[in-house]
C-alpha cells in the first residue's frame, strides 16, 4: 500500500487515484493484483494487467458500448431504440411463450447472474448451456468418468517443480499464468523461482510458449491420445514402438523419467487437447497418466479455462441442478446429454423456438448454420458491447461490465471463487446482468402464474 501511494504521488497528476487489489475479469487466471488508475469515474490506466486485461478495463469506455436497448424489425437489419421496461417485457413474453427456449453463454458474467439465469431456464422449460460445450466440455466429461487429481494455483506456485503445458499457449491466451503461478514466481518450496522449475511444452506447433520450454515435444496434430497412451506405457516400464504420434521413443521415455524425478508435477491442458480428435478420451488418458504418476511423485492437472467465469457457470449449474453444462429442463427436470442438449446441437437441429444469449458471442464462434437458425427465431442478446451476435438478434439489452462496473463472484480455473470488484460506475441508466435477468424472471413467473415466492428468487 505504501509503495502504491508513492507511485501515485510520484507519477500521477493531482486528482488521479489508484484502486488496488482489483480482479481482472477477462481470462480464467483471474489475476487479483490489478491496480486501476482513475480520473473521477474514468479509467485512465491499469497496472499489472497484461495487454488483454488492460483492454478489458479500457473497453468500459470504448466507443462500441451499447447505450440503450434495441429492437430489430423482422426481415430488416435496422434497430430501433426502446426502453428497458419495453425490452424486459418483450423478452419475458418471448421466453414465457416459447416451448423450449435456449439460454447460452454465461461465461463472462457473475455467479449471481448465472444463478438467476438457470432458474429462468427451469421455469420456462428451456435448455441452458455455457461456453464449455465448445471448449472444455470434454474435460468435464472425462472428469465425470475417471475423476481428477487437482490442486490450486497457489499450490502450483509454492510447490511445483515440473510444469507441462499441453495443447495450450498461455503466453498469448493467459499471458500472466506463467509469471504469477507456474514458471517465474518464487514460492515457499520453489525459492529460486524459474531456476527451480522445468518447463515442458507439448504442441504440434512451435508456439511462443514452446520457445521457452526446457523440453519441447512436437506431437503430430490430433495424435494426443496416442502420445499420452505411450507415455503411460513407458511410465509403467513397458516398451513402445520407435516412434509414436511423430515423437521418438527416446523423447517419450525422457519425459517420463523427468516427470518421475520431480517432487510436484503439473499438467496444464488446453483446447489443443480437448477439441482435437479423441476429445474427452484424450483427457481420460491425461487424467489416467496423472493418476499413474502419483505412484512415483505428486502430480496434478488443471484445465486452462478461457473465459474468466466459465468455471463458475459449471459450478453454479452443478450446485443448482446437478449438471455443469448442456442442461435441459424441457421434461420438467434437469437432463444432461452433451451431443444432444448442447447449444450447437439444439440450434443445428432447430430444436429451440427462442434464444437468450448472454456474456458470450456465438455469432463470432458457432457454425454458420447454427447462427442462421438463430437469426430466424425470436432472440435476446444481453451484452455491454456490439458483437456479431447482437447484430443478428431481435432484441438487444445492454448491461454493465462485471468486475469493472459491478461486483460479482467468479471462479478461477482451479475452482477457487474470487470476488470481483467494482471500480467505476456504469454509464447512466445501464443495468447489470443480474438486475435484467431478475426482472425478466419475475415477469416470466407472473405470465406463467407462478407464485412470486416460489423458486429461488
Ligand atoms: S492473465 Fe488473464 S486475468 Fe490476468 S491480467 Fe491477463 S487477461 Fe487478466
Amino acid at each position: 500500500m505504501i509503495e502504491i501511494q508513492k507511485t501515485e504521488t510520484a507519477t500521477k497528476p493531482e486528482g488521479l487515484r489508484v484502486v488496488t487489489d482489483v480482479v481482472c475479469p477477462f481470462c480464467g487466471t483471474l489475476c487479483d493484483d490489478i491496480k486501476v488508475v482513475l480520473d473521477g469515474n474514468r479509467i485512465v490506466d491499469t497496472m499489472n494487467a497484461c495487454i488483454i486485461g488492460n483492454e478489458k478495463f479500457k473497453s468500459a469506455q470504448a466507443g462500441h458500448r451499447i447505450m440503450q436497448p434495441l429492437e430489430r424489425e423482422d426481415g430488416t437489419t435496422e434497430f430501433t431504440p426502446v426502453s428497458y421496461d419495453y425490452a424486459i417485457e418483450k423478452a419475458a413474453q418471448i421466453l414465457a411463450s416459447a416451448k423450449r427456449p435456449l439460454y447460452y453463454g454465461w461465461s463472462s458474467t457473475s455467479c449471481e447472474a448465472q444463478e438467476i439465469g438457470n432458474e429462468l431456464a427451469e421455469v420456462t422449460g428451456g435448455v441452458t448451456d455455457n461456453t464449455a460445450s465448445v471448449c472444455h466440455g470434454p474435460s468435464i466429461l472425462a472428469i465425470q468418468t475417471v475423476g481428477a487429481p487437482m490442486c490450486t494455483l497457489g499450490e502450483v506456485k509454492n510447490r511445483a517443480d515440473l510444469i507441462i503445458y499441453w495443447g495450450c499457449n498461455p503466453i498469448h491466451a493467459h499471458p500472466r499464468h506463467m509469471s504469477r503461478y507456474t514458471i517465474y514466481p518464487r514460492g515457499f518450496f520453489t525459492e529460486r523461482g524459474f531456476d527451480d522449475r522445468t518447463l515442458v511444452v507439448v504442441d504440434p506447433r512451435p508456439t511462443d510458449t514452446a520457445k521457452q520450454a526446457d523440453i519441447y515435444i512436437q506431437v503430430e496434430q490430433g495424435k494426443d491420445y496416442e502420445l499420452l497412451d505411450a507415455l503411460r506405457t513407458v511410465t509403467r516400464g513397458e516398451d513402445i514402438p520407435d516412434v509414436v504420434a511423430g515423437v521418438k521413443k527416446e523423447q517419450i521415455k525422457e519425459l517420463a523419467e523427468v516427470a518421475k524425478s520431480k517432487k510436484f508435477g503439473l499438467l496444464f491442458f488446453g483446447m489443443g487437447v480437448t477439441q482435437t480428435t479423441g476429445k474427452h478420451r484424450n483427457i481420460d488418458m491425461a487424467i489416467s497418466w496423472t493418476q499413474d504418476m502419483n505412484k512415483y511423485t505428486k502430480f496434478n492437472l488443471i484445465p486452462m479455462r478461457g473465459h474468466y467465469n466459465v468455471t463458475g457457470s459449471g459450478q453454479v449449474m452443478s450446485w443448482q441442478s446437478g449438471f455443469p453444462f448442456a442442461m435441459d429442463f424441457s421434461r420438467g427436470y434437469p437432463r444432461y446429454n452433451p451431443g444432444e442438449t448442447a447449444a450447437n446441437d439444439i440450434l443445428l437441429r432447430h430444436e429451440c423456438d427462442a434464444a437468450l444469449i448472454i456474456a458470450s458471442d456465438p455469432g463470432a464462434h458457432f457454425p454458420v448454420e447454427a447462427m442462421k437458425y438463430y437469426a430466424q427465431i425470436p432472440t435476446i442478446a444481453i451484452d455491454p458491447h456490439y458483437t456479431p451476435t447482437t447484430g443478428i438478434s431481435k432484441l438487444v439489452i445492454p448491461s454493465s461490465i462485471i468486475g469493472v462496473e459491478e461486483e460479482g463472484t467468479a471462479y478461477r480455473m482451479d475452482n477457487v471463487p474470487i470476488r470481483c470488484r467494482k471500480v467505476v460506475d456504469a454509464p447512466k441508466g445501464i443495468l447489470s446482468d443480474e438486475e435484467i435477468l431478475r426482472r425478466i424472471l419475475n415477469r416470466v413467473k407472473e405470465l406463467k402464474g407462478i407464485p412470486a415466492g416460489q423458486g429461488h428468487h
